[in-house]
């Protein structure tokens, strides 16, 4: 059986630069996983001293505290100023991008539309900087909302353009003047059109990621929508002997947050197996 790599896979730039910040910090938490990768976040803490606090009433006065790649809501990052915390910010900058728009778009008085997942971090980030902002993932819940006649929209990072692209032309019919910012990243697609295109040529495909991670999530889906023996695991023990029986190639793909020793465990697991 041949093994083979997407053309894209694993880390963005986003969460390269964040975990190089972390390394270089060093003795300091992070609020809040840094990235959606838990074996990444142990690695960190036994290599670098960098833990994991999940509430800020943990973090004590005078703390370094490393931001995460998704950014948290402003009043978190207040509190941290309040409590004289020494503030890292790891924050991607395409996630800092819609923060800044929509604070910018709220001051000018236009009604913001975020289309995103309301319980995904980077989107509670995004809220916090928006006046009474709207969270969507529909039309159909956008339909249920009042508007003002000036709306500017934003997307979270990971969301598929197309989905976007209807919800925009929705807000067009409704409303007057219509604000649109492309904020999906670039990132997810390079690695979402790699994953399609291999996909289609395999007949077995192995995501490695966090299951937690959306972008992980939505590469599985891909996968799944071409090859039907698509699998997502977040690392090497993960992997079944009897999957690879009969296949002839195995394609492989990693989300945005999966670093490569994980993946070259996984890939070295697989060339293990007799199939
Ligand atoms: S996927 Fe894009 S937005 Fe998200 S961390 Fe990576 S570079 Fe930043």
């Amino acid at each position: 059986m041949k093994i083979k790599l997407a053309k894209s896979y694993g880390f963005c730039f986003g969460v390269k630069r964040a975990i190089k910040i972390a390394e270089q910090t060093r003795n300091s938490n992070t609020l809040g996983p840094l990235i959606h990768n838990k074996k990444e976040i142990e690695r960190l803490k036994e290599e670098f001293n960098v833990g994991l606090v999940e509430d800020i009433d943990e973090i004590k006065s005078g703390q370094t505290v490393v931001i995460r790649t998704h950014g948290i809501p402003k009043e978190k990052l207040r509190k941290l100023q309040e409590n004289k915390n020494r503030i890292i910010d790891a924050t991607c900058p395409f996630v800092t991008k819609p923060q800044q728009i929509v604070e910018e778009m709220s001051k000018e008085g236009y009604s913001i539309v975020i289309f995103g997942d309301i319980n995904h971090p980077e989107i509670k980030g995004v809220m916090s900087y928006a006046k009474d902002p709207v969270v969507v993932l529909s039309i159909e819940e956008l339909e249920k909302v009042t508007l003002k006649d000036r709306v500017a929209t934003v997307a979270q990072t990971t969301r598929k353009f197309e989905e976007y692209q209807k919800i925009v032309n929705y807000l067009m019919q409704r409303c007057k003047e219509v604000r649109v910012f492309n904020t999906i990243c670039n990132a997810t697609f390079e690695n979402q059109d790699a994953a399609r295109e291999l996909s289609k040529e395999a007949d077995i495909m192995v995501v490695i990621g966090g299951k937690n991670s959306s972008n992980t999530k939505q590469l599985y889906n891909i996968c799944k929508e071409n090859c039907s023996e698509s699998y997502l695991i977040e690392d090497e023990n993960e992997i079944k002997r009897e999957w690879f029986l009969g296949k002839k190639l195995c394609g492989i793909t990693a989300g945005a947050s999966t670093p490569d020793w994980i993946i070259e465990r996984v890939i070295a697991k697989i060339r293990e197996i007799k199939v």
